[in-house]
């Protein structure tokens, strides 16, 4: 089949050979499928960013999709500055672009940023056919093609029937109603994964293949588009068999019309290079050719795993097994049910207590290093391996102290890497991650703990002579500290190696700030897996010091880019800024009334209440297992360790709802407000003294159209004379975590501890959508109508917003200071905040209530000196402070 004609451009025309019958999209610029590049957006990486689509290009891409859709990122702001960024480099800008979004407001700032004529993908009959008009006529009117997905108000469809109603409907709608030229229409009837085991997924390829029969033979003109990598989907982490299948699900696809793929090239093979018997299991599988055709292919595939049914066969035996290998074996699989026997029965064994850690437990614990290195094995395991690794040693420890009485010089030998959370910063869970799977690969961890001062680092560090000093920290202030432990490391002339870690650190932030005050070496360090690679290198017994030359060299280089990006960025003045702030129209706004004016406090929350609220992903995410929950408990690599790790946090959560050990408390407060001189919030306290919530707005050039957004843009000006209002909340799910922590410390077991830090996060982030949703509906009724799922509010379906200071848009933690004062947050429910402004007990949410149905969440982004010395001014603090506290955020060098 030759391909429709398609009429698209980047800098150049999309030249189609007349030969070819397909069109390849290059896949790896979008947030929610590479991981990487993920990463890149969230580190402002740009340039390296830019890398990954000249690599699509390079690579043979024909048009490019970008995807910028992840909750902590801006995606207006992300997809409008990467599209700018690419319409500068000619050789990426020469194909067309295809804006992915599930948000509408981001494919429209996408819209606004293209050359040429690119694709919107995606468009759907979800929300009603009004919706679908309204934004079909708008694509049309920027002059893009379009995607329209198989979707409409009753749900993605999932069968013949469902995929060519909805097809054709979107079909005519586009072409009669809107005035589509058909070439410009692009149907994706949904690729869904197969082999799944589910028996309603088995025809999920034919029913795709003939959609695109019946639609090339019903729809003239229509092309046909699809995500390849999702058929394969059951046989995540088993490549050889996905790029098997998506080459030979693109074959039949295109032999019935598809001409379009978002794929990605490297991971596909050639149709006639499959190996015919796996060919034959995969068709079997494509075309529902057999009853067991699922059940064949799996167990087919499993020899490109590497996993042998021998290996099945041996976990049933292992209780008979030799005391060695039965060690080893409850290592890797996590079973701490025999370890005291099963050590002490080695312990007899062995000359020595040191000689059973030594032999069996490390060799046990370095097959799980390697295998979670590998990919194979996955965090929660790692966490239960490393448990009963505790417990041994726990177990052996009186008996190697007996002896050491004999023998004091006695040493493990092992480098020794010293952890803290730096001071004023509270958070721990990815440090206590990173200690245990250190620990799985022979490093002793000294661990300090959160809230560690500088002298206590370097004093311990000196003190146990460690190796290495790797620090952590959750918030920006945290940022400074390190800066400050780099100075002082390198004022005592230290040469110990330094790693950075933590949720705002970044490879850019180390480079530019930590590693030049430091002559020894810094690395930026992701997560734990990489941790480990990255000590190997220093330590390991190739080591000669090439490594670390090449981190100074590759931080320099960054540091050169940086520089060159700050220049290239423009900002525009705040006044300027000022005149587009958010347009909203006063004359005709009636804000609600709240229910009661000034605090109220909620004492011993019910748990229970909250559980229902919890959002599960990021639960996972903590635990380093990638996927959205629910889906993820069925996937094919990780799905068995999610269930697993699933029951064991209801377990826990049965017991900590049960017992009460954990106790939930908030206190939430409405304030007659207005915002005054355009930037800040008015309003009196209890007092009936004023006080003054400053607040930050973007700078960076906008497209005609969007604002340059404050928060105080969500409450009427003082001049409207409109009485509105604006609250607070604070809650925190963490008061009595310290006892619970203690009692799973005192019993070795990490697995527990990292998991009761991870629920009481998650029932603080549960406290705050609760309570969120009670004041829309109960104390500031302004929806008192309301009706989400649990679901919906996860993705903030709802009207209003409550940023949270210190996050992206009101980044200053200082702010908080105010809010707890006027709240009493630390009188009325106990949390404190820490010199940085973290709060305790880490577990703790806090932050502003707008009602204004146009209140959204946004990224402050650069900002210039004139707003930070206006800023200061309104303050009332210097501007070397203002400077240092708003560091992040500053376009110029200070
Ligand atoms: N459902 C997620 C919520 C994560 S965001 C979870 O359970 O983890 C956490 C909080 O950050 C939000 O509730 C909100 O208070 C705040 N927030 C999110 N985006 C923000 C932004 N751009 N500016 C300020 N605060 C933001």
């Amino acid at each position: 089949m030759k391909t429709l004609p398609i009429k698209l451009s980047g800098l150049e025309p999309l030249i189609t050979n007349e030969n070819s019958n397909f069109i390849n999209v290059g896949e790896r610029t979008n947030v929610t499928g590479s991981r990487r590049f993920l990463n890149l957006i969230k580190e402002d990486d740009f340039e390296t960013a830019l890398e990954v689509a000249r690599d699509q290009v390079e690579g043979g891409a024909q048009i490019l999709d970008v995807n910028m859709d992840e909750g902590m990122i801006d995606s207006i702001e992300a997809m409008t500055l990467f599209l700018n960024l690419i319409a500068s480099e000619p050789d990426i800008a020469r194909i067309p672009i295809m804006i992915d979004s599930s948000k509408w407001e981001v494919i429209e700032a996408g819209l606004k940023c293209i050359q040429g004529k690119g694709i919107v993908n995606s468009i759907s009959l979800k929300d009603g056919e009004e919706e679908f008009i309204r934004k079909a006529k708008l694509v049309n009117r920027y002059g893009a093609a379009v995607i329209a997905m198989a979707f409409d108000e009753n749900g993605q469809a999932d069968t013949y029937e469902k995929r060519i109603t909805i097809c054709e409907r979107s079909y005519k709608i586009l072409t009669e109603t809107v005035g589509f030229d058909p070439s410009d229409i692009i149907l994706d009837p949904n690729i869904f994964p197969v082999a799944t085991g589910l028996d309603e997924h088995r025809t999920y390829a034919i029913d795709y293949f003939n959609t695109c029969k019946w639609i090339r033979e019903n729809l003239p003109g229509a092309h046909i588009i699809g995500g390849v990598s999702n058929v394969s989907f059951a046989f995540r982490g088993n490549n050889k068999v996905r790029e098997a299948m998506h080459a030979a699900f693109l074959y039949h696809a295109i032999s019935n019309g598809m001409d379009m793929g978002i794929v990605n090239p490297t991971q596909l093979e050639v149709y006639d290079e499959i190996p015919k018997d796996l060919l034959e299991h995969i068709e079997d599988v494509l075309f529902d050719r057999r009853e067991d055709a699922t059940d064949r292919l799996s167990a087919f595939a499993r020899q490109f795993e590497g996993i042998s049914e021998q290996e099945v066969k041996k976990e049933k035996e292992w209780r008979s097994l030799p005391i060695n290998e039965r060690l080893s074996h409850a290592l890797i699989k996590g079973i701490n049910e025999f370890v005291i026997e099963d050590t002490e029965e080695a312990r007899k064994l062995y000359d020595r207590p040191l000689e059973v850690i030594e032999g069996p437990l490390m060799d046990g614990m370095n097959t799980v290093g390697q295998l979670f290195g590998a990919g194979k094995m996955f965090l929660p395991q790692v966490v239960k391996s490393a448990r009963v690794m505790k417990q041994a040693v726990a177990y052996l420890i009186p008996f190697m102290e007996e002896e050491k009485k004999n023998n004091p010089e006695a040493s493990s030998g092992k480098a020794k890497v010293l952890l803290a959370t730096v001071k004023g910063d509270v958070h721990d869970i990815g440090k206590n991650i990173v200690g245990v799977v250190l620990a799985c690969n022979n490093y002793e961890i000294i661990d300090l703990g959160v809230m560690v001062p500088l002298n206590t680092i370097l004093e311990e560090a000196e003190k146990h002579q460690v190796d290495i000093i790797g620090l952590s920290g959750l918030i920006t202030p945290s940022l400074d500290e390190m800066v400050y432990v780099a100075e002082e490391m390198q004022k005592r002339g230290l040469k110990t190696p330094l790693l950075i870690g933590g949720a705002t650190t970044s490879r850019v932030h180390t480079a530019v700030k930590i590693d030049p005050e430091y002559k020894g070496t810094v690395i930026h360090v992701h997560d734990a897996s990489q941790t480990v690679g990255v000590l190997n290198e220093l330590l390991g017994s190739k080591h000669d010091g090439g490594y670390e030359a090449s981190i100074k060299k590759e931080y320099e280089k960054v540091r050169i880019q940086h520089a060159q990006r700050k220049k290239a960025k423009q900002l525009i003045s705040l006044d300027d800024a000022r005149k587009n702030r958010t347009a909203i129209n006063w004359d005709d706004y009636q804000p609600t009334n709240p229910v009661f004016l000034g605090n109220k406090v909620f004492e011993d929350y019910d748990l229970n209440e909250l559980r229902g609220y919890i959002d599960w992903s990021p639960f996972f995410k903590t635990w380093m297992l990638t996927g959205k929950y629910p889906a993820i408990l069925e996937d094919k690599v990780v799905g068995e360790q999610a269930t697993e790790l699933f029951k064991d946090a209801n377990a826990l959560l049965d017991e900590i709802v049960e017992q009460q050990l954990l106790k939930a408390k908030s206190v939430i407060g409405f304030y007659e407000a207005n915002s005054i001189g355009y930037d800040d919030i008015k309003l009196k306290n209890k007092q009936n003294e004023t006080i003054l919530f400053n607040c930050l707005r973007q700078q960076a050039t906008k497209r005609s159209g969007e604002p340059n957004s404050c928060i105080s843009d969500y409450l009427a000006p003082k001049e409207t004379d409109i009485k509105d209002y604006v609250g607070f909340f604070a809650v925190t799910a963490g008061i009595g975590i310290e006892k619970l922590i203690e009692k799973y410390e005192d019993q070795h077991d990490d697995y527990h501890v990292i998991m009761v830090k991870a629920l009481a996060d998650r029932l603080a982030e549960a406290f705050a959508e609760r309570m969120h949703e009670r004041v829309r509906k109960e104390f500031w009724p302004y929806a008192a109508q309301e009706d989400y799922s649990n679901d919906e509010l996860i993705a903030e379906s709802y009207q209003g917003i409550r940023p949270a200071p210190g996050y992206p848009a009101c980044p200053d933690h200082t702010e908080k200071r105010k809010l707890f004062n006027l709240l009493e947050v630390e009188k009325n429910i106990g949390i404190t905040l820490t010199e940085s402004y973290a709060m305790y007990p880490a577990s703790s949410v806090s932050g502003y209530y707008f009602s204004h149905p146009q209140s959204r969440y946004f990224g402050l982004g650069k900002i210039n000196r004139d707003q930070v010395t206006d800023y200061a001014k309104r303050k009332k603090q210097s501007i070397e402070e203002t400077e240092r506290w708003l560091a992040q955020h500053l376009s110029y060098k200070h």
